[in-house]
């Protein structure tokens, strides 16, 4: 048996930095114990593997498959960057310098299937907090339509729960889920009356008089609870912000946190979709001046507002993307795949926490293969070349 670390853990987006890898043959264990993320890190090590690179399905040189990605961009008409789940801040870096010279779209959300609408954070901006002010601080942490125990499983620990002193976690969810299990009030009403009941917790809480049907009784025991602290958190995503109408509810929570701001402290945490989602948004945010999808069709960074699903894109380049065991993709169907070292495993980096903290990624078992941003940044000299 093997101990690597202590190393930061890229298995979510809370990025545990205190992490002690344990391997013997294929089964890998986590210190402190943590099942997702040794599932991670067996993911990521049995990639080194693979070769170096594919075109349409044949193993290829590096350099061939380059050639055809860059020769695949220059042609595009409507190209997009997206992708990003395993990014770290470097490789996003050098994907939206990539996206800048082909004039793309660079988005880290899915760009088919249900649109969420006009992103609600960028528009109007958010309250948020860092874990350890949630932990020192909150007394009632509401988890909205999430189930941290299942993709974030160290969350509740980090956020106090089990620890010293008292607070209270309150989930909104009609499942049967391991977070709901541990509520000390559960609100149980569907997804569909979120936006009613988001709404409605505004109004009351401003004392306007509303006219309310059964959910009435769940509503009033969350104000109660409210009523009572000084400093409270809602944690949410893709079970709130997610499919059509999803940031409209984005923005209907964030509009209440901004009214309860007025008499306690009271912050968001947002669960990102993947472990490099937040690095992304951020290295955009810094990059561009806008979080999110930013187009760069027209010469200039443009925040996507669009109500509606984007147009078709005729070429993608994905970048650490979950769904392709990471590495890079390029064309209409995936035709060419270059196999990049997994950040956290065998490349270094720097990633961002889901609360925005920069932490550093070691590289306990290295790997000769190229992070994603050398390859981005040799890919962005060729299609200038
Ligand atoms: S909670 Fe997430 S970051 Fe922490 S050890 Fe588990 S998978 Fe890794």
């Amino acid at each position: 048996m093997s101990e690597l670390g202590p190393i930061t853990c890229m298995g979510c987006g809370l990025l545990c930095d205190d992490v002690t890898v344990e391997t013997s043959g294929d089964d890998v264990r986590l210190r402190p114990e943590c099942r997702l993320g040794a599932r991670w890190f067996a993911e990521r090590t049995r990639l080194t593997g693979k070769p170096p690179a594919t075109i349409n399905g044949e193993p290829a040189e590096v350099g061939a498959a380059l050639a055809r990605a860059a020769e695949l961009l220059r042609s595009a008409r409507r190209p997009a960057v997206s992708g990003f789940e395993g990014a770290t801040v470097e490789d996003a870096r050098a994907a939206v310098a990539l996206a800048d010279r082909i004039g793309a779209l660079v988005s880290h959300g899915s760009l088919d299937g249900p649109w969420a609408g006009a992103p609600a954070v960028p528009l109007r901006g958010s309250s948020t907090a860092t874990l350890g002010e949630i932990r020192d601080r909150s007394r009632v942490v509401v988890i909205w339509r999430e189930d941290p125990e299942r993709t974030h499983p160290r969350l509740l620990g980090r956020l106090g729960f089990g620890g010293p002193g008292e607070r209270t976690l309150v989930v909104v969810d009609e499942r049967e889920t391991a977070t709901a299990a541990r509520a000390g009030l559960r609100l149980t009403w569907s997804r569909e009356r979120d936006l009613v009941a988001l709404s409605a917790l505004h109004a009351l809480q401003r004392g306007l008089t509303i006219r309310l049907d059964e959910l009435a009784s769940e509503l009033s025991g969350l104000l109660e609870r409210l009523a009572t602290v000084h400093h409270v958190t809602f944690v949410y995503g893709a079970g709130l912000t997610a499919g059509p109408g999803g940031q409209r509810r984005a923005l209907a929570l964030h509009e209440l946190v901004r009214s309860l701001c007025q008499e306690r402290h009271a912050v968001t945490l947002e669960l990102p979709a993947a472990p490099g989602t937040r690095s992304a948004d951020d290295v955009l945010a810094w990059q561009t001046g806008y979080a999110g999808s930013v187009d760069f069709a027209s010469g200039h960074p443009e925040l996507v507002m669009a109500t509606e699903p984007l147009d078709e894109f005729d070429v993608t380049l994905r970048v650490e993307s979950g769904g392709s065991g990471g590495g890079l993709v390029a064309g209409p169907d995936a035709e060419v795949w270059i196999r990049t070292a997994a950040a956290g495993v065998s490349a270094e980096g720097t990633a961002h926490r889901l609360d925005g903290v920069p932490l550093a990624l070691q590289a306990p078992q290295a790997d000769s293969a190229p992070t994603a941003a050398a390859l981005l940044a040799r890919l962005l000299e060729r299609v200038q070349g």
